[in-house]
């Protein structure tokens, strides 16, 4: 083989892969980059989308405050998931319907403790241990006759001693 000829295979082959980012560059000039491009966008779309009504069913569930409830969507629809990860953060804890669920069984039981620690004819805050409302004098408990501690006069048995305290305290007033 001549020299020239090696020199011109030499010389061709490089004037042929010049750039070497040229395929890369091809490529963002390709359709399919288009088509990634788009895909992207449309992924992103849905994903925005998808933040904002999440936000929206879940403020609805838990703020009845109607500017409140208007900011939170409006975060949800201008940040997206950064503003769904916001309004994660910083919304209520519970739910109107757990909250309202909450205040009730707080009334119930604010409601039981306030009926065992008051007199139940004149309401005097009584103790656990009275026999007589201080206030109207009437019987709250009896002592039991074996061990002489208060019983309430519900009960049959002297939760203390087990003594059978509704049959032994006949002079109670059972009004
Ligand atoms: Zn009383
Ligand atoms: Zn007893």
């Amino acid at each position: 083989m001549p020299f020239w000829t090696i020199v011109a295979a030499q010389d061709t082959t490089p004037t042929e892969s010049a750039n070497p980012f040229q395929a890369v560059l091809d490529f963002f000039k390709s359709p399919t980059w288009h088509f990634v491009t788009l895909m992207f966008y449309f992924f992103l779309a849905v994903l925005w989308i998808s933040c904002a009504y999440w936000v929206f069913k879940d403020a609805r569930r838990r703020i009845d405050d109607k500017i409140v409830l208007a900011v939170a969507v409006l975060t949800g629809i201008v940040f997206g998931p950064v503003g769904l990860v916001v309004y994660a953060i910083v919304r209520p804890p519970e739910t109107l319907g757990e909250r309202l669920e909450h205040e009730l069984e707080v009334a119930v039981m604010e409601a039981r403790i306030g009926d065992e620690a008051r007199c139940s004819f004149c309401k005097t805050p009584v103790r656990e241990d009275y026999l007589v409302c201080p206030t109207c004098g009437r019987r709250l408990r009896t002592p039991c006759p074996s061990c002489r501690r208060p019983v309430d006069p519900q009960w049959r048995v002297c939760p203390y001693c087990e003594a059978d305290v509704h049959v032994a305290s006949p002079a109670f007033d059972r009004a």
